[in-house]
């Protein structure tokens, strides 16, 4: 049987290891297509999921990898053919299902979009869960009713792949961007995609007052813990935060009074459930309206056999936007 190659975690008496091995067709789980991958990308989550540093990973052994691009091998799936050219991002890749860092994969057609169209394999790993998790975010302040004539937005873990897709999607949308960073190094970065005025950091990561001084009529959270508190102290009459991630941490020691005093809304975005309605209509607009070169700026694309060292740094905060995996 032909042999591939894959990053496998493995968690046993021994520890919690991630190396690349040699695989079969045989090793893979079940499916009902399979694929040739030629991209995949380096999320945070992939990052926790490698290194063991967060509980990502629900069965072992495990191909991390949330996002996959490739091309269909084989179909028992009517959705699909060998030739076509899919993507496939969350619906528990990576975590309780073989992901994308590996030659190969069989996966759930039902977790499968068409390459959208104007976009290659690569674009579209640039884009990947974080650039997704981003547009599901703005469309969660647009369901709200919120638009960029109430105020400013303020986006938190900026230089990072989620905070990277929504400052540039804010920004093309006509909002006045606020982006929050740890490294003050990437102001002309950030500025390069789109934002208005950068905040260090360091302003939102210690504990403050349950009231603050009203700056943003919005904001994309990345990050958790103090720093999404804070940005709630500091909304707005009617305004609210999308909340995706925990870069921070998983706390959230808040108050109520953003709530009950100023009709502040949190809402929660999460990009892992298949829901491929949602899916298909974020890729739709990521992929007519996400500016290519703005994309390409915030992306680095390494070999796949710099993947392992690479995740590692996700979690050490040390890469900026995102990373793409050339597979194939
Ligand atoms: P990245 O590592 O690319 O970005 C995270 C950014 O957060 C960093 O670049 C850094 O930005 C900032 N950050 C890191 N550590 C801290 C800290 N201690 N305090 C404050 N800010 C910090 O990750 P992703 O963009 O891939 O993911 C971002 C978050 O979103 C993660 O928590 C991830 O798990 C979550 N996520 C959730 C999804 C969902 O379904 N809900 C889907 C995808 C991602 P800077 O250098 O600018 O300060």
């Amino acid at each position: 049987m032909k042999r591939f190659r894959a990053i496998r975690i493995d968690k046993d008496a021994a520890g919690h290891r991630a190396a690349y091995v040699d695989l079969t067709g045989a090793d893979l789980m079940a499916g009902d297509v399979e694929l040739d991958v030629t991209h995949s990308a380096i999320n945070y989550k992939d990052g926790l999921a490698i290194t063991g540093e967060g509980p990502v990973v629900r069965r072992f052994p495990m191909i991390p990898g949330v996002d996959l691009a490739g091309c269909v091998t084989r179909s028992a799936h009517e959705g699909f053919a060998p030739g076509d050219l899919v993507v496939a991002g969350g619906c528990g890749l990576g975590e309780a299902h073989y992901g994308g860092l590996s030659q190969r994969a069989r996966v759930a057609g039902d977790w499968l979009l068409r390459l959208p169209d104007g976009l290659t394999a690569a674009q579209a790993m640039a884009i990947g869960t974080a650039g997704v998790t981003a547009m599901f975010c703005v469309m969660a302040l647009e369901r709200f009713g919120l638009g960029p004539d109430r105020g400013p937005v303020v986006v938190t873990g900026a230089a990072g792949g989620v905070g990277s897709v929504a400052v540039i999607l804010l920004a093309q949308l006509g909002w006045r961007v606020a982006a929050v960073t740890g490294r003050l190094e990437e102001s002309d970065y950030l500025h390069g995609l789109g934002a208005d005025e950068i905040i260090d950091r360091a302003e939102l990561s210690a504990p403050g007052k349950p009231l603050q001084t009203q700056r943003f009529a919005a904001g994309v959270d990345t990050v958790g813990s103090v720093t999404l508190a804070n940005v709630l102290a500091q909304t707005q009459f009617d305004g609210a935060v999308a909340a995706c991630g925990n870069a921070q941490g998983m706390d959230l020691p808040a108050t109520v009074a953003p709530f009950i005093l100023r009709g502040v809304a949190l809402l929660g975005v999460e990009s892992v459930r298949p829901r491929i309605g949602l899916r298909r209509e974020a890729w739709a607009r990521l992929a007519r309206d996400l500016d290519r070169d703005k994309l390409a700026a915030m992306t680095q694309t390494i070999p796949f056999a710099e993947a392992l060292e690479r995740a590692r740094q996700i979690v050490a905060g040390k890469v900026r936007g995102r990373l793409v995996v050339e597979i194939g």
